[in-house]
């Protein structure tokens, strides 16, 4: 049998739904884009080198490519809507002391036996636009929301790409857009309008990229999150799936009634945002991060994300819990914290940020005079 044919038994052993094979030529379309969105990405350094998967591996000559389908099982109503599910399923840059971590070192190490040498990983990234060469080796299409999807499986996948120094034989390319003509539930439905145009997203308005990314200067996505996207941001604390859970692509799986992953329904029995909002080491360790280690390492994130959330919530019962969070170590929080409260309203609200605002200097500050202006 041939490596390639070896190759692609494997993979789908592993429990990968689907593999292909692309060319390692400069992905063009890629380079487009980075360069008609130069500002918008000029603070994502690494995507620049990845137009050309021979910067990674200079002597790379084929992409194996591999799509994982995360939503075999159900998630539970308790985490849906407040996290996303790629990162509940724990196989988007996941550790390979972790399952689907090990997954891709098992894939790597079968290429490796076979005979190829296999690109490094970049930091935690193969050094290749993942999506686009999910495209490039036929196996997904890209939606207008800018989601790789397989077919029959939908857009809850995730990719990862091995660079091989063997030149096997390409598939057949999917670069066309999977979308019916005339659908734009993805972009109607985005509550920032974040997706701006076909395969258009500009990440410092979308929801899951203000939750998670922190680096503040460095992404020019910051720390505090803007105040008109915060109302926009509802219950979701880590990621959001909201351009997914429309599309029509998504529909079966989404209606499907699968059983409930058991070790999420175990998790989800002790999350709920009051306890993200106060959290301690070890409810971190035991309940946050076994499904969050993806992005944020900063636990004053999940706070700032909860209190947030809370104050999308609508429901004073949160009052007590945010006046606490004003106490909070962190300044990130307890200026969230401040605005949620503001958002909620009510005597107790109002008492709370007065009580704090001889306390605060600096941007918490602006937030407490900025919750008392509007507080009911
Ligand atoms: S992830 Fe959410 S905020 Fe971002 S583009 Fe999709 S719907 Fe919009
Ligand atoms: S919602 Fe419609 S337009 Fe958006 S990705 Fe899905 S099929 Fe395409």
């Amino acid at each position: 049998m041939a490596l390639v044919d070896d190759i692609k038994d494997f993979a789908l052993d592993l429990g990968y739904c689907a593999v292909g094979i692309g060319s390692v030529e400069p992905f063009g379309q890629f380079a487009q884009a980075l360069e008609e969105r130069r500002e918008d990405y000029a603070k994502f350094p690494y995507l620049w080198p990845m137009v050309d998967p021979r910067n990674a591996m200079p002597e790379a000559k084929s992409l194996v490519v591999v799509a994982y389908d995360y939503h075999a099982a159900g998630f539970p109503a308790e985490l849906v809507g407040k996290i996303g599910r790629a990162y509940q399923a724990r196989c988007y840059l996941a550790p390979v002391e972790r399952l689907h971590g090990a997954r891709t070192q098992l894939l790597r190490q079968f290429l490796e036996r076979a005979g190829c040498r296999v690109g490094p990983w970049v930091g935690s990234r193969t050094g290749v636009p993942e999506r686009q060469a999910a495209a490039r080796a036929g196996v997904a299409q890209f939606g207008r929301n800018n989601f790789a999807c397989v077919p029959g499986v939908g857009s809850f996948i995730v990719v990862h790409t091995f660079s091989v120094d063997v030149e096997l034989p390409p598939d057949e390319p999917t670069e066309s857009l999977h979308c019916p003509p005339k659908c734009q539930l993805c972009r109607q439905a985005c509550p920032t309008g974040a997706i701006t145009a076909d395969q258009r997203l500009n990440p410092r308005l979308c929801v899951a990229f203000n939750t998670f990314t922190t680096r503040g200067e460095e992404t020019g996505v910051p720390i505090y999150v803007p105040r008109e996207i915060r109302p926009q941001m509802g219950s979701w604390v880590h990621g959001c799936d909201v351009c997914q859970e429309v599309c029509p692509k998504n529909q079966r799986k989404l209606q499907a009634n699968l059983p409930v992953d058991p070790f999420l329904a175990r998790k989800a029995r002790e999350f709920d945002l009051f306890s993200l909002l106060g959290m301690t080491d070890e409810y971190y360790r035991r309940v946050v991060q076994p499904m969050m280690y993806n992005y944020l390492r900063d636990q004053s994130l999940f706070r700032r994300n909860a209190a947030i959330a809370l104050g999308n919530g609508g429901d004073r019962e949160a009052v007590p819990a945010l006046a606490q969070a004003l106490g909070d170590p962190a300044e990130v929080v307890r200026a969230h914290a401040a605005w949620a409260l503001g958002r909620l309203g009510g005597r107790q609200a109002r008492q709370a940020l007065a009580a704090a605002r001889g306390r605060e200097t600096g941007p918490a500050a602006e937030e407490i005079e900025a919750a008392l202006a509007v507080v009911g």
